[in-house]
């Protein structure tokens, strides 16, 4: 395509497939073309690369695209080429991961006059030799695409961003078009400057994505609710978003164990296993990818319906960015954050070794990010006005805070026990400090200061520590208190802070914004058998008592002991989950398959009958399985058992005692796996003792405690014995 098309009409139908343009794309691609320079801002998916790839084609020379992705640009560049028959030298990129010979075809066709269009790395731009090799060629302009990259003030910084005015002047100037989904006002200005294109006429499309529903939740057990949410979205692509590698990796793995189909993707993983993970994502062979924030920029996936962020995110800029990957296509985009206040406080701390200008840019995006994670107010509106844009609806419908508002409460008189008590205070102190005071809670560093004498300890008694600490952080959410920088965590006072002290007047705070302290989420505690939350401990008592019956009856028919049928903490379970399947009832404390099969019938349909004549809702309940590592030592003594092993080798392997072993053994088998230990029982017992202890449980006992039956035997048996024939016993009988 040599000749230069000014029907862009028509190259749009002939090069993209597409009937009409979008949005502002036609009289950008105009602007262009006329040889101006355009700064674009445009949410994500409204379709910036037509704005430089068309004029590309259409104009004269060369267009240089500057983007830092390289995955995006081999993307792109198929893209065209597939839609302009056979000239495979129209589009090209050059980067890293090109080989000698690959450059030089490049450098062919670009000299040629063939290309339109070259993608280049920033790395690659800023490279001597290639200017020198720019230098000779007709620039027909610049497109530099992800621009916010530009500024410190984006959520994605890359320093060698700054150096591309520099290297356009050494090539020579053409027209630059700068494009990106990021339009902070800071930001937009930052970009501006640096490209030394201040008189760019400024193309900004609203950021508004109505078709995104936004929500927060609480982190007390989030792990439960992504299993949760993503089982109640069945067969729907996703997203989900955490701040470490570990994470990801850990998350990644509890899906899966627990039937879904997720892959992670992080930057410590191999190219090659990355790729791999991110295919199988765009194809749809795994419904779910988990991902730190590498993962997406420039990704194309029209049809992603959620994007979870377990971890809260850095700045609301991310955020937003984040976000915007969900719905892409104006369909459903569901958006889940869960944020607890110790997430910010563990980020704070994170930025602790930084140079101080890095903390304090990291500081004020992070309170943005609380500020819009606590506040009661549309969550659309709030992140509009973050990009400068007025939203003046009064309920969007689609975000938590409009569908579901908070009780809100007149905190005048909070808010000014908080602001007097920080000026009575000689020194500033932390948040915790101040709200420990309020609340009349003492501890040693509050003795130390006498703080426990002072007038204000304990004005506040009648709410907890942490009700004082939401009303402080509500008042720096409205600056009327702040959080000095220099001083890490110390609250102070600001002017807007004593003009509401001279001046008082309601003040609404945020009743049930008191967001849970956050598990702790460096404790790989395996959540096994979750409750169903509000249930509380009981269950329901009147059909406990029915299965009791039940359990006492097949004792009497079977002549087993009854605990040796189901135990107490299993009936229990049963009464609060409403099992009416095998597999349900296996989720059941305690509860093995093979206990199940043997015994679950009856249980299970007179549940069944139990549901239908009270009218009884279940809980919607699941099991989150245990995470790998805890199982890994369980496989092991299974497997080792089944290849008749000795117990005391087997404890060797794994660093354990013996009683550290059969803790473990007794465990699996209560948890219903059956194990046939008669090996080493024969090996290390005599088989008259085997019969007594095995009778005694049998016959007389009437709860499986080891004391006892240690009891009952008399001092010619040991524990571990005891424990052994029990171990047997139980395995034999029970599952
Ligand atoms: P952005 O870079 O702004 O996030 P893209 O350039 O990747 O967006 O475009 C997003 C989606 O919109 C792509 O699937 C693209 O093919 C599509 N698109 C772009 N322009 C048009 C158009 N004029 N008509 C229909 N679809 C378009
Ligand atoms: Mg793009
Ligand atoms: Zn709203």
């Amino acid at each position: 395509m040599n000749e230069v098309n000014t029907d862009i009409h028509a190259v749009l139908k002939r090069f993209f497939g597409f009937d009409s343009f979008k949005g502002n794309q036609e009289a950008i691609i105009n602007h262009l073309i006329a040889g101006n320079d355009a700064f674009v801002l445009m949410p994500t998916g409204g379709g910036k690369s037509l704005c430089y790839q068309l004029p590309a084609l259409c104009m004269e020379g060369t267009a240089i695209v500057i983007s830092p992705l390289i995955a995006l640009m081999k993307n792109q560049v198929d893209a065209i080429r597939g839609f302009s028959s056979g000239e495979e030298g129209i589009a090209h990129f050059l980067n890293s991961s090109l080989n000698k010979s690959q450059i030089k075809e490049v450098k062919d066709n670009l000299l040629s006059g063939v290309t339109k269009l070259l993608y280049v790395a920033p790395e690659s731009l800023t490279k001597e030799e290639n200017i020198e090799f720019f230098k000779k060629l007709k620039i027909s302009f610049y497109a530099i695409d992800e621009a916010h990259c530009i500024s410190e003030w984006g959520h994605d910084f890359r320093p060698e961003y700054r150096r591309i005015s520099e290297i356009v002047a050494q090539i020579g100037r053409a027209p630059i078009i700068a494009l990106t989904a990021t339009a902070t006002p800071k930001v937009q200005l930052d970009i501006q400057k640096n490209l030394g294109m201040m008189d760019a006429r400024v193309f900004k499309a609203s950021f508004n994505r109505p078709n995104l529903y936004y929500e927060l939740r609480d982190k007390t057990n989030p792990k439960r609710d992504i299993i949760k949410f993503i089982k109640d979205n069945p067969g729907k692509s996703g997203i989900i978003y955490c701040l470490s590698r570990k994470k990801v990796e850990e998350i990644a793995q509890l899906l899966t164990l627990n039937g879904i189909k997720a892959l992670p993707y992080h930057a410590g993983m191999d190219a090659a296993t990355r790729s791999r993970n991110q295919d199988a994502f765009l194809m749809e062979e795994v419904d779910i990818i988990v991902a730190t924030i590498a993962f997406g920029m420039g990704i194309d996936k029209p049809d992603v319906r959620f994007v979870i962020h377990y971890d809260i995110p850095k700045s609301l800029e991310g955020y937003y960015q984040e976000t915007g990957r969900a719905g892409r296509d104006g369909q459903e985009g569901q958006c889940i954050a869960f944020y607890s206040y110790k997430d910010i406080q563990k980020l704070e701390k994170f930025m602790q070794g930084k140079p101080v200008s890095e903390q304090e840019i990291g500081r004020l995006l992070l309170n943005e990010t609380m500020a819009y994670a606590e506040s009661n107010q549309c969550r659309r509106k709030i992140l509009l006005n973050y990009f400068g844009e007025d939203y003046t609806q009064d309920n969007c419908g689609m975000c938590d805070n409009c569908l579901h508002p908070k009780k809100q409460f007149d905190g005048q008189e909070e808010m000014l026990n908080v602001i007097e008590l920080i000026m009575s205070l000689k020194e500033n102190f932390k948040s915790d400090h101040l709200a420990n005071i309020l609340a009349g809670v003492s501890n040693s560093i509050i003795k130390s200061y006498n703080h426990d004498s002072s007038p204000f300890f304990g004005i506040g008694k009648d709410h907890t520590p942490r009700f004082w600490d939401a009303v402080i952080r509500q008042g720096l959410v409205m600056h009327l208190l702040e959080k000095d920088i220099e001083r890490y965590g110390l609250i102070t006072v600001t002017g807007e802070g004593l003009f509401f002290y001279a001046n008082p007047h309601e003040l609404m705070l945020t009743e049930d914004r008191e967001f849970a302290e956050g598990e702790d989420d460096d404790s790989d505690e395996a959540v096994v058998n979750v409750r169903h939350q509000g249930s509380g401990e009981g269950g329901d008592e009147e059909l406990l008592s029915i299965l009791k019956n039940i359990r006492r009856d097949q004792s009497k028919r079977l002549k087993l002991p009854s605990w040796v049928i189901f135990s107490d903490p299993s009936l229990e379970d049963m009464s609060i989950r409403y099992p009416v399947t095998i597999e349900e009832l296996t989720r059941c404390q305690g509860v093995g398959e093979g206990k199940a099969r043997k015994f679950g019938e009856e249980y299970l349909k007179v549940i069944a009958r139990y549901i239908e004549e009270n009218d009884i809702v279940r809980p919607d309940d699941m099991v989150v399985k245990s995470a790998p590592n805890k199982s890994e030592k369980r496989i092991f003594i299974i497997t080792s058992i089944d290849r008749r092993i000795p117990f005391e080798d087997i404890a060797d392997a794994r660093d354990m005692e013996m009683d550290e072993l059969l803790d473990n053994i007794e465990s699996i088998i209560s948890s219903g796996t059956r194990l046939n230990i008669n090996y080493y029982i024969h090996q290390t017992i005599d088989d008259y003792k085997v019969d007594d202890i095995y009778s005694y449980f049998k016959e007389e006992a009437d709860s499986d405690s080891v004391t006892d039956a240690l009891k009952a035997l008399g001092p010619d048996y040991t524990e571990e014995e005891v424990r052994l024939v029990r171990i047997k016993f139980l395995s034999e009988m029970g599952n």
